[in-house]
């Protein structure tokens, strides 16, 4: 595994990360989750992430982390980067969502309960909060890193203006701002709007989620929803009518290029985003061993040419 440094922190990411949103709540195999959470630490993955609401039920995929950690894990925790985060509905009446004080200190006891941890390494303001001040939202985080609840802080989902403005609130308090977790893959490229300009010039890193498009940069939707995939699945996220035949025709002529570099469409859609050093880690979700290992291939092969760059280039602007 290759370990990036966070932004300008003294923290080191895997160029590839975990992430448990989908494939770990109750509704998922129990077994796979455990499979899946041993091969991805054994290959060099350190960082684990996760939210109150991942599930569902929302709660479980905690839940099911920290009954896998205390069975296989134990002695590990100081290899381990964990992350959690509050911004998402989590419970009823109006301190169970959004940036409030109360919420998030609330929310962040209530997950440590349930992954039975003392503390998490980076714990996030999930989404801004329109109606609350940055100031308090902020606050709280700078809280409960004095609290020693969490190690450091990140933002998720916030736009430019926003991201800039809790970076500085952060600083001002001596809390810095690890990092920010936006949604980036070649399908979604809103970052490149100045986000990582900004996050570059303030020393904060960046760990895209969804980087395979929830599945749909993978050739997994070429012939067909495959029964098994999340497009399939009642509790997935992305929805079958988001597998139209423009978007299979573009993932075709991806999976042309990808398989003349040698490479999965998986691999390449992953190192394209590698490519640049911006980019501290990848955050990716499997619900097999068999695409964690396909994955793992991707950071050794960030190098493009400028031909196949501006092919792909001309593939996703149409
Ligand atoms: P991805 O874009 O990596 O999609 C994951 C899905 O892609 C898998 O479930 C699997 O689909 C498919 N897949 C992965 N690898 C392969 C492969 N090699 N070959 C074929 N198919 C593959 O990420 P997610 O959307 O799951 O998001 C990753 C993480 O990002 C989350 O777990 C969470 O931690 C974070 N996140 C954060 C958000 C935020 O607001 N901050 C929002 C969303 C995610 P299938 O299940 O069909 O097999």
């Amino acid at each position: 595994m290759e370990y990036r440094r966070c932004g300008k922190s003294g923290l080191l990411l895997p160029a590839i990360s975990l992430g448990l949103w989908h494939n770990f709540g109750d509704v998922d195999d129990y077994k796979n989750c455990r499979k899946i959470l041993q091969h991805a630490f054994d290959s060099g993955i350190t960082h684990f992430d996760l939210a109150n609401n991942y599930g569902p039920p929302p709660g479980s995929a905690e839940e099911n982390f920290g009954h896998i950690i205390k069975k296989d894990f134990e002695g590990y925790r100081d290899e381990m980067i964990i992350s959690s985060k509050a911004g998402y509905r989590m419970w009823d009446g109006p301190y169970g969502e959004w940036g409030s004080k109360k919420y998030l200190i609330s929310s962040l006891d209530q997950s440590l309960k349930r992954m039975k941890l003392d503390y998490v390494d980076i714990f996030y303001s999930h989404r801004p909060d329109p109606s609350t001040p940055l100031e308090e939202t902020m606050g709280a985080l700078d809280l409960i890193v004095r609290q020693g609840k969490a190690l450091y802080v990140g933002i998720s989902n916030y736009q430019v203006e926003e991201a800039e403005n809790a970076i500085r609130i952060l600083n001002e308090l001596g809390t810095p701002c690890l990092i920010h977790q936006p949604k980036y893959s070649m399908f979604e490229r809103w970052v490149e709007g100045g986000l990582l300009d900004l996050l570059e010039r303030e020393g904060v890193g960046c760990i895209p989620f969804s980087p395979l498009a929830q599945g749909l940069l993978t050739n997994k939707y070429l012939k067909g929803i495959p029964e098994d995939s999340r497009a399939a699945k009642p509790t997935g996220f992305l929805q079958e009518n988001q597998v139209t035949p423009e978007m299979v025709d573009k993932i075709a002529k991806l999976n042309y290029i990808a398989q003349e570099r040698g490479q999965t469409l998986a691999q390449m859609a992953l190192s394209w985003l590698l490519k640049d050093e911006r980019i501290t880690s990848v955050l990716i979700g499997v619900s097999k061993v068999e695409q964690l290992e396909d994955c793992l291939e991707s950071y050794s092969r960030t190098i493009f040419s400028e031909e196949e760059l501006e092919k792909i280039e001309t593939i996703l602007s149409h």
